[in-house]
Protein backbone atom coordinates (compact mmCIF):
# COMPACT_ATOMS: atom_id res chain seq x y z
CA UNK A 1 0.00 0.00 0.00
CA UNK A 2 0.94 3.45 -0.78
CA UNK A 3 2.30 5.51 2.46
CA UNK A 4 0.59 8.50 3.00
CA UNK A 5 2.32 10.73 5.78
CA UNK A 6 -0.03 11.50 8.44
CA UNK A 7 -2.09 15.31 8.64
CA UNK A 8 -1.39 15.63 12.08
CA UNK A 9 2.53 14.65 11.80
CA UNK A 10 3.70 18.36 13.26
CA UNK A 11 1.25 18.96 15.45
CA UNK A 12 2.94 17.15 19.01
CA UNK A 13 6.29 16.87 18.22
CA UNK A 14 9.16 19.48 19.49
CA UNK A 15 11.16 20.96 17.27
CA UNK A 16 14.64 22.86 18.71
CA UNK A 17 17.37 24.75 16.53
CA UNK A 18 20.63 23.65 16.35
CA UNK A 19 22.94 25.76 17.90
CA UNK A 20 22.96 29.18 16.35
CA UNK A 21 21.93 27.61 12.98
CA UNK A 22 19.13 28.19 10.91
CA UNK A 23 17.90 24.32 11.30
CA UNK A 24 15.73 23.12 13.85
CA UNK A 25 16.05 19.22 15.00
CA UNK A 26 13.16 17.05 16.65
CA UNK A 27 13.19 16.80 20.18
CA UNK A 28 13.35 13.00 19.51
CA UNK A 29 15.49 11.30 16.66
CA UNK A 30 15.28 7.91 15.47
CA UNK A 31 18.65 6.36 14.66
CA UNK A 32 19.21 3.12 12.34
CA UNK A 33 22.40 1.62 14.35
CA UNK A 34 20.46 -1.41 15.42
CA UNK A 35 17.95 -3.33 13.73
CA UNK A 36 17.59 -2.09 10.25
CA UNK A 37 20.12 -4.22 8.84
CA UNK A 38 20.10 -6.62 6.58
CA UNK A 39 19.77 -9.32 8.60
CA UNK A 40 16.61 -7.51 10.30
CA UNK A 41 12.87 -7.49 9.00
CA UNK A 42 12.34 -4.78 6.05
CA UNK A 43 9.06 -4.49 7.18
CA UNK A 44 9.07 -3.96 10.83
CA UNK A 45 12.37 -1.47 10.27
CA UNK A 46 10.02 0.15 7.20
CA UNK A 47 7.22 0.23 9.75
CA UNK A 48 9.28 2.01 12.57
CA UNK A 49 10.48 4.78 9.89
CA UNK A 50 7.14 5.68 8.50
CA UNK A 51 5.42 5.82 12.02
CA UNK A 52 8.11 7.77 13.49
CA UNK A 53 7.74 10.46 10.64
CA UNK A 54 4.18 10.03 10.95
CA UNK A 55 4.79 11.76 14.91
CA UNK A 56 6.91 14.19 13.59
CA UNK A 57 10.16 12.67 13.77
CA UNK A 58 12.02 14.43 10.84
CA UNK A 59 15.49 13.54 11.35
CA UNK A 60 16.76 9.84 10.74
CA UNK A 61 20.60 8.81 11.65
CA UNK A 62 22.67 6.62 10.07
CA UNK A 63 26.53 5.81 8.89
CA UNK A 64 28.50 3.99 6.52
CA UNK A 65 28.86 0.66 8.80
CA UNK A 66 25.43 0.41 9.94
CA UNK A 67 23.96 -2.71 9.43
CA UNK A 68 24.98 -5.65 9.36
CA UNK A 69 25.80 -6.25 7.04
CA UNK A 70 27.69 -2.90 7.05
CA UNK A 71 25.81 -0.57 4.65
CA UNK A 72 23.03 -2.30 4.75
CA UNK A 73 21.08 -0.25 7.50
CA UNK A 74 21.23 2.63 4.48
CA UNK A 75 20.52 0.31 1.64
CA UNK A 76 17.47 0.07 4.19
CA UNK A 77 16.50 3.08 4.25
CA UNK A 78 17.11 4.06 1.11
CA UNK A 79 14.51 2.11 0.07
CA UNK A 80 12.14 3.10 2.31
CA UNK A 81 12.60 6.54 1.14
CA UNK A 82 12.31 5.42 -2.73
CA UNK A 83 8.97 3.29 -2.26
CA UNK A 84 7.58 5.32 0.32
CA UNK A 85 8.73 8.59 1.18
CA UNK A 86 10.53 10.38 -1.55
CA UNK A 87 7.86 12.89 -1.65
CA UNK A 88 8.29 13.90 2.13
CA UNK A 89 12.25 14.14 1.09
CA UNK A 90 12.13 17.91 2.05
CA UNK A 91 10.74 17.26 4.93
CA UNK A 92 13.53 14.64 5.96
CA UNK A 93 17.23 15.53 7.71
CA UNK A 94 18.85 12.88 7.03
CA UNK A 95 22.49 11.91 8.61
CA UNK A 96 25.49 9.76 7.73
CA UNK A 97 28.73 9.38 9.21
CA UNK A 98 32.25 7.93 8.13
CA UNK A 99 35.10 7.21 10.33
CA UNK A 100 34.93 3.04 11.19
CA UNK A 101 35.97 -0.09 9.39
CA UNK A 102 33.90 -0.08 5.76
CA UNK A 103 36.66 -1.74 3.00
CA UNK A 104 39.55 -3.80 3.35
CA UNK A 105 42.85 -2.12 3.03
CA UNK A 106 44.84 1.75 4.04
CA UNK A 107 41.47 3.52 2.73
CA UNK A 108 38.80 2.01 4.20
CA UNK A 109 37.88 4.11 7.46
CA UNK A 110 39.54 6.86 9.76
CA UNK A 111 39.66 10.53 8.79
CA UNK A 112 41.88 10.59 5.70
CA UNK A 113 40.15 12.88 2.56
CA UNK A 114 40.52 9.76 0.29
CA UNK A 115 38.55 7.71 2.67
CA UNK A 116 36.25 10.34 4.12
CA UNK A 117 34.88 11.49 0.09
CA UNK A 118 34.87 7.97 -1.46
CA UNK A 119 32.72 6.80 1.57
CA UNK A 120 30.72 9.54 1.49
CA UNK A 121 29.56 8.55 -2.58
CA UNK A 122 29.21 5.22 -1.61
CA UNK A 123 26.27 6.35 1.30
CA UNK A 124 24.59 8.55 -1.12
CA UNK A 125 24.49 5.57 -3.77
CA UNK A 126 22.98 3.36 -0.95
CA UNK A 127 20.47 5.89 0.36
CA UNK A 128 19.45 6.70 -3.34
CA UNK A 129 19.99 10.56 -2.72
CA UNK A 130 22.19 13.35 -4.06
CA UNK A 131 23.29 14.65 -0.86
CA UNK A 132 23.03 14.23 2.76
CA UNK A 133 21.93 16.70 5.04
CA UNK A 134 24.14 15.69 8.10
CA UNK A 135 27.81 14.49 7.08
CA UNK A 136 30.08 13.35 10.20
CA UNK A 137 33.21 12.47 10.97
CA UNK A 138 32.60 9.28 12.84
CA UNK A 139 35.40 9.33 14.97
CA UNK A 140 38.63 11.34 15.75
CA UNK A 141 41.67 10.26 13.91
CA UNK A 142 45.04 10.19 15.64
CA UNK A 143 46.84 9.28 13.05
CA UNK A 144 45.66 11.97 10.20
CA UNK A 145 46.29 15.81 10.79
CA UNK A 146 42.98 17.14 11.68
CA UNK A 147 43.21 20.08 9.09
CA UNK A 148 42.92 17.25 6.50
CA UNK A 149 39.60 15.35 7.55
CA UNK A 150 38.04 18.75 8.10
CA UNK A 151 38.89 20.09 4.53
CA UNK A 152 37.27 16.75 4.01
CA UNK A 153 34.12 17.72 5.78
CA UNK A 154 33.76 21.40 3.61
CA UNK A 155 34.61 19.78 0.17
CA UNK A 156 31.46 17.65 1.24
CA UNK A 157 29.62 20.93 1.56
CA UNK A 158 31.10 22.73 -1.19
CA UNK A 159 30.48 19.61 -3.61
CA UNK A 160 26.94 20.02 -2.73
CA UNK A 161 27.04 16.19 -1.27
CA UNK A 162 25.91 17.48 2.02
CA UNK A 163 24.35 20.45 3.61
CA UNK A 164 25.87 20.47 6.93
CA UNK A 165 28.90 18.60 8.53
CA UNK A 166 28.71 17.03 12.10
CA UNK A 167 31.55 15.67 14.58
CA UNK A 168 31.09 12.35 16.48
CA UNK A 169 33.28 11.35 19.60
CA UNK A 170 35.62 13.80 19.69
CA UNK A 171 36.25 14.96 22.52
CA UNK A 172 36.26 18.91 24.16
CA UNK A 173 39.62 19.76 23.22
CA UNK A 174 39.74 17.82 19.63
CA UNK A 175 36.42 19.60 19.46
CA UNK A 176 37.90 22.89 20.03
CA UNK A 177 40.85 22.61 17.16
CA UNK A 178 38.41 21.43 14.80
CA UNK A 179 36.27 24.29 15.28
CA UNK A 180 39.10 26.96 14.82
CA UNK A 181 40.12 25.18 11.56
CA UNK A 182 36.43 25.16 10.07
CA UNK A 183 36.39 28.56 11.03
CA UNK A 184 39.21 29.01 8.46
CA UNK A 185 37.79 27.19 5.73
CA UNK A 186 34.53 29.02 6.18
CA UNK A 187 32.28 26.09 6.98
CA UNK A 188 30.57 26.20 10.27
CA UNK A 189 30.13 22.99 12.25
CA UNK A 190 26.41 22.27 12.70
CA UNK A 191 26.31 19.59 15.41
CA UNK A 192 28.37 17.32 17.76
CA UNK A 193 27.02 13.40 18.56
CA UNK A 194 28.65 12.88 21.55
CA UNK A 195 26.97 9.21 23.87
CA UNK A 196 24.96 10.89 27.13
CA UNK A 197 22.58 9.41 29.31
CA UNK A 198 21.47 9.54 33.18
CA UNK A 199 24.81 6.70 33.19
CA UNK A 200 27.14 7.92 30.88
CA UNK A 201 27.87 11.70 30.83
CA UNK A 202 31.26 12.91 30.59
CA UNK A 203 29.95 15.52 28.06
CA UNK A 204 29.51 17.87 31.12
CA UNK A 205 31.43 20.25 32.22
CA UNK A 206 33.94 19.99 28.93
CA UNK A 207 32.52 19.27 25.77
CA UNK A 208 28.84 20.97 26.47
CA UNK A 209 30.41 23.78 27.25
CA UNK A 210 32.92 24.52 23.89
CA UNK A 211 29.68 23.46 22.02
CA UNK A 212 27.41 26.07 23.97
CA UNK A 213 30.14 28.66 24.18
CA UNK A 214 30.54 27.99 19.74
CA UNK A 215 27.21 28.02 18.58
CA UNK A 216 27.08 24.19 18.16
CA UNK A 217 24.24 22.08 18.50
CA UNK A 218 24.22 18.88 19.60
CA UNK A 219 22.28 15.31 19.41
CA UNK A 220 22.90 12.68 22.34
CA UNK A 221 23.26 8.79 21.17
CA UNK A 222 22.24 5.86 22.97
CA UNK A 223 20.31 8.15 25.49
CA UNK A 224 18.51 4.87 27.04
CA UNK A 225 22.11 3.39 27.83
CA UNK A 226 21.02 0.89 24.90
CA UNK A 227 17.68 -0.47 26.40
CA UNK A 228 19.32 -0.31 30.36
CA UNK A 229 17.36 2.81 30.58
CA UNK A 230 13.86 1.12 29.90
CA UNK A 231 11.55 -1.04 32.27
CA UNK A 232 13.06 -4.29 29.87
CA UNK A 233 16.23 -4.95 32.62
CA UNK A 234 14.58 -4.67 35.57
CA UNK A 235 14.17 -8.04 36.04
CA UNK A 236 16.79 -9.76 33.95
CA UNK A 237 17.68 -10.16 30.65
CA UNK A 238 14.72 -10.77 28.61
CA UNK A 239 14.72 -12.54 25.09
CA UNK A 240 15.25 -11.26 22.03
CA UNK A 241 16.65 -8.10 23.98
CA UNK A 242 19.32 -6.54 22.92
CA UNK A 243 21.66 -7.68 25.77
CA UNK A 244 20.39 -11.04 24.61
CA UNK A 245 21.68 -11.25 21.51
CA UNK A 246 25.49 -12.52 20.92
CA UNK A 247 26.79 -10.14 18.44
CA UNK A 248 25.36 -6.18 20.10
CA UNK A 249 27.08 -3.88 22.18
CA UNK A 250 24.76 -4.19 25.19
CA UNK A 251 26.19 -7.31 27.24
CA UNK A 252 25.48 -8.78 30.41
CA UNK A 253 28.39 -7.98 32.29
CA UNK A 254 27.21 -3.78 31.81
CA UNK A 255 23.89 -5.27 33.94
CA UNK A 256 25.49 -5.63 37.23
CA UNK A 257 23.83 -5.40 40.16
CA UNK A 258 24.60 -1.85 41.09
CA UNK A 259 23.29 -0.61 38.03
CA UNK A 260 20.15 -2.90 38.51
CA UNK A 261 19.66 -0.99 41.73
CA UNK A 262 20.07 1.94 40.28
CA UNK A 263 17.49 1.59 37.43
CA UNK A 264 15.18 0.67 39.90
CA UNK A 265 15.09 3.00 42.09
CA UNK A 266 15.09 5.13 38.64
CA UNK A 267 12.13 3.50 37.83
CA UNK A 268 10.07 4.43 41.43
CA UNK A 269 10.75 8.00 40.77
CA UNK A 270 9.52 7.49 37.15
CA UNK A 271 6.75 6.05 38.15
CA UNK A 272 5.96 8.62 40.87
CA UNK A 273 5.98 11.21 37.73
CA UNK A 274 3.32 9.29 36.00
CA UNK A 275 6.23 8.22 33.28
CA UNK A 276 7.95 4.97 31.91
CA UNK A 277 11.41 4.69 32.71
CA UNK A 278 12.33 5.39 29.31
CA UNK A 279 10.27 8.27 29.00
CA UNK A 280 11.74 9.52 32.71
CA UNK A 281 15.22 8.92 31.05
CA UNK A 282 14.90 10.77 27.75
CA UNK A 283 13.52 14.14 29.29
CA UNK A 284 16.81 14.16 32.10
CA UNK A 285 18.58 13.88 28.83
CA UNK A 286 16.78 17.27 27.34
CA UNK A 287 16.47 19.18 30.51
CA UNK A 288 17.52 22.75 30.46
CA UNK A 289 17.90 22.70 26.66
CA UNK A 290 21.53 22.00 26.33
CA UNK A 291 21.12 19.02 24.08
CA UNK A 292 19.17 20.00 20.73
CA UNK A 293 17.63 16.33 20.40
CA UNK A 294 18.01 12.32 21.93
CA UNK A 295 18.89 9.94 19.13
CA UNK A 296 17.10 6.93 20.07
CA UNK A 297 17.05 3.41 18.69
CA UNK A 298 14.24 1.07 18.86
CA UNK A 299 13.27 -2.49 18.04
CA UNK A 300 9.63 -2.28 17.53
CA UNK A 301 6.85 0.58 16.64
CA UNK A 302 5.36 0.82 20.31
CA UNK A 303 8.84 1.62 21.47
CA UNK A 304 8.99 5.01 19.74
CA UNK A 305 5.26 5.59 20.76
CA UNK A 306 6.33 5.06 24.39
CA UNK A 307 9.13 7.30 23.63
CA UNK A 308 7.98 10.20 22.43
CA UNK A 309 5.31 10.64 25.06
CA UNK A 310 8.28 11.75 27.27
CA UNK A 311 8.12 15.22 25.39
CA UNK A 312 4.66 15.51 27.26
CA UNK A 313 5.99 15.51 30.88
CA UNK A 314 9.47 17.18 30.21
CA UNK A 315 10.52 19.73 33.66
CA UNK A 316 11.90 18.03 36.65
CA UNK A 317 11.74 20.10 40.14
CA UNK A 318 14.88 20.71 42.05
CA UNK A 319 14.01 18.10 44.42
CA UNK A 320 13.75 15.27 41.26
CA UNK A 321 16.79 16.67 40.17
CA UNK A 322 18.97 16.17 43.64
CA UNK A 323 17.24 12.65 44.58
CA UNK A 324 18.37 11.41 40.44
CA UNK A 325 21.97 12.50 41.59
CA UNK A 326 21.79 10.47 44.81
CA UNK A 327 20.41 7.77 43.16
CA UNK A 328 23.49 7.52 40.40
CA UNK A 329 25.86 8.12 43.33
CA UNK A 330 24.78 5.43 45.75
P1 LIG B 1 19.08 3.80 22.89
O1 LIG B 1 19.88 4.10 24.09
O2 LIG B 1 17.86 4.61 22.62
O3 LIG B 1 18.68 2.25 22.92
C1 LIG B 1 17.74 1.73 22.03
C2 LIG B 1 17.32 0.33 22.47
O4 LIG B 1 16.65 0.40 23.72
C3 LIG B 1 16.31 -0.25 21.49
O5 LIG B 1 16.92 -0.91 20.42
C4 LIG B 1 15.54 -1.19 22.40
O6 LIG B 1 16.30 -2.36 22.61
C5 LIG B 1 15.52 -0.43 23.71
N1 LIG B 1 14.32 0.44 23.84
C6 LIG B 1 14.07 1.62 23.26
N2 LIG B 1 12.90 2.12 23.69
C7 LIG B 1 12.40 1.22 24.57
C8 LIG B 1 11.23 1.17 25.35
N3 LIG B 1 10.35 2.16 25.33
N4 LIG B 1 11.04 0.09 26.14
C9 LIG B 1 11.93 -0.92 26.20
N5 LIG B 1 13.07 -0.94 25.48
C10 LIG B 1 13.30 0.13 24.67
O7 LIG B 1 19.96 3.99 21.61
P2 LIG B 1 20.85 3.09 20.62
O8 LIG B 1 21.91 2.41 21.38
O9 LIG B 1 19.95 2.26 19.77
O10 LIG B 1 21.49 4.23 19.75
C11 LIG B 1 20.63 5.17 19.10
C12 LIG B 1 21.30 5.75 17.91
O11 LIG B 1 22.44 6.51 18.30
C13 LIG B 1 21.88 4.74 16.92
O12 LIG B 1 20.89 4.16 16.09
C14 LIG B 1 22.83 5.61 16.16
O13 LIG B 1 22.11 6.38 15.23
C15 LIG B 1 23.40 6.49 17.26
N6 LIG B 1 24.68 5.98 17.77
C16 LIG B 1 25.80 6.66 17.41
C17 LIG B 1 27.03 6.25 17.81
C18 LIG B 1 28.23 7.05 17.39
O14 LIG B 1 29.36 6.60 17.61
N7 LIG B 1 28.04 8.21 16.83
C19 LIG B 1 27.22 5.03 18.64
C20 LIG B 1 25.97 4.40 19.00
C21 LIG B 1 24.76 4.88 18.58
P3 LIG B 1 15.84 -3.83 22.19
O15 LIG B 1 16.46 -4.02 20.86
O16 LIG B 1 16.42 -4.68 23.27
O17 LIG B 1 14.33 -3.84 22.16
Amino acid sequence: MVYVADDKRYDNMRYNRCGNSGLKLPAISLGLWQNFGGVDNYENGREMITRAFDLGITHFDLANNYGPPAGSAEELFGKVLANDMYPYRDEIVTSTKAGYNMWPGPYGEWGSRKYMLASLDQSLKRLGLDYVDIYYSHRPDPETPLEETMQALDYAVRSGKALYIGLSNYNAEQTAEALSILKSLGTPLLIHQPSYSMLDRWIEGGLQDVLEHSGVGSIAFTPLAEGLLTNKYLNGIPEGSRAAKPSAALNESRITPEVQRRIRALNQLAVSRGQSLAQFALAWTLRGGKVTSALIGASRVDQIEENIAALTNPDFSPEELERIETILKT
